[in-house]
């Protein structure tokens, strides 16, 4: 595409990105049809060329967002399967996030989706918030009727059904470990599903590695950084750089393991959103180069045996951040399938399942459509269990879905004598959390 941003313009590194970016765009077109958005509207505007044209206007005569730009921007879910598709490499990933945050800063939202926003952004990374947030949901549910099927209403129906319970992580490693990895605790995932640390720490350990958590990482920013806040994105990426860098420069790190896919395509990412800070740039790409997927790490190291304990049939979604974010979508299918588990995919696998951070709660009509789809197209699959690797994808299809809803690390875990995993016990046990849904939660 060609652009018409000036020289003076080009001297902000954003925006400089970002017309590199829109030039490599050659309208073509072949990422609409996989886009999620454009498939539900046909509309342009709702397709990634259509969204990438909005944007370089926007940017180039350095413009007021209006209200249309905005709506057409906001249901993106920067799921990031048009990366996949695009044949010219276009990073439009980069290139988003830019606009999001030029939105942020000029435009103003009516004041409820401002303050729900704001809400989200002050509750979601921080897990003693949370954690209060969700007792509130929770108590909230018997009326959550009252709240239609609005953000709020969304919210409500998201929140698991039972109190969830607080991580109890075995600290105790193998003997004489192979090697030393720091685990991300973040933010939402241990809150919503504890057991998935507790099962990847397991696994690990079993797979010769010491394990430690970092003094001061937390959240790792992605939630903020995909609304557009921009600063506060980064400031969480410098604080766990710095909580890794001590870690690194101490007794030193062979990876750090993510569970949460969302997570670590943000992660990876660190190295370019830091790239323009002198303090940071060099030890954000240290840290970018050694974050792993948990199954990216297990994929590359003699794992300890593993024998799927009864014949059990998974189907296994890739979460878009780990198929399109990281390209490792077959990855966790090959563990399992190793594992000794019968793995069966989804045709549309490379459709989002609506989650996408926030989205389901800021876009919920959009993200139910896509969520139903999903589901239908997994529980077409018969499966015993359905997997997957990040913690947003498995409360959205949780959400409909009647086959208890996994992560990759914990059915590996049960593979290599860890315990069942806990949505499969609680199933089995026929507990119901859900309003006559069965919980997965
Ligand atoms: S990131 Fe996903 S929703 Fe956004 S334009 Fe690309 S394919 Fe469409
Ligand atoms: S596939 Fe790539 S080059 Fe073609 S229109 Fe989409 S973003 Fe542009």
């Amino acid at each position: 595409m060609q652009t018409r941003f000036t020289p003076e313009q080009l001297k902000d590194p954003d925006t400089a990105s970002s017309e590199a970016v829109i030039r490599k765009c050659v309208h073509c077109g072949f990422c609409t049809a996989t886009c999620p958005t454009y498939v539900l509207f046909g509309d342009e505007l709702d397709g990634p060329r259509g969204r990438i044209y909005l944007m370089k206007e926007m940017l180039e005569r350095e413009a007021q967002p209006t209200a249309e730009v905005v709506l057409h921007i906001d249901r993106c879910l920067s799921c990031l399967s048009c990366v996949t598709t695009c044949p010219s490499g276009v990073n439009y990933a980069h290139l988003v996030d830019h606009a999001r945050a030029y939105i942020e800063d000029r435009y103003r939202r009516p004041w409820r989706e401002g303050l729900l926003r704001g809400l989200l952004a002050w509750v979601l990374p921080h897990p003693g918030r949370f954690r209060l947030a969700l007792a509130l949901a929770r108590a909230a549910r018997p009326v959550r009727r009252l709240f239609g099927s609005g953000p709020l209403g969304a919210m409500l129906s998201l929140a698991p059904g039972r109190a969830p319970p607080r991580p109890a992580v075995e600290r105790q490693g193998p003997a004489a470990p192979k090697g030393r990895v720091a685990l991300l605790q973040g933010c939402a995932e241990p809150v919503l599903r504890p057991e998935i640390r507790e099962a990847t720490v397991r696994l690990l350990h079993r797979a010769g590695y010491e394990v430690v958590f970092a003094a001061g990482e937390a959240c790792c920013g992605s939630l903020e950084h995909h609304m557009g806040r921009k600063a506060a994105g980064l400031a969480a990426a410098r604080r766990n750089v710095d909580a890794w860098t001590a870690e690194i420069e101490g007794r030193g790190l062979d990876a750090i393991v993510i569970t949460a896919s969302g997570c670590g395509v943000t992660i990876k990412d660190y190295g370019f959103m830091l790239r323009d800070d002198p303090a940071y740039a060099r030890k954000a790409d240290r840290v970018s180069a050694l974050a792993k997927d948990v199954c990216e790490l297990l994929a590359g190291v003699a794992l300890p045996p593993m024998a799927a304990p009864t014949p059990v049939v998974v189907a296994y979604h890739p979460a878009c951040s780990l198929q399109h974010g990281q390209k490792l979508g077959d990855v966790p299918a090959r563990l399992l399938r190793d594992a000794g588990f019968e793995v069966r995919t989804p045709v549309d696998a490379h459709l989002c399942c609506g989650s996408a951070g926030t989205y389901n709660i800021l876009q919920p009509g959009i993200a139910r459509q896509l969520g139903e789809r999903k589901v239908q197209a997994l529980e077409e699959l018969a499966p015993d269990v359905i997997a997957t690797g990040n913690i947003g994808c498995a409360v959205q299809i949780g959400l409909g879905a009647a086959a208890p809803v996994a992560h990759v690390a914990e059915l590996l875990d049960w593979a290599s004598g860890g315990p069942e995993p806990a949505a499969m016990r609680r199933q089995a046990a026929g507990s119901t959390g859900r309003g006559g849904r069965r919980s997965t939660m």
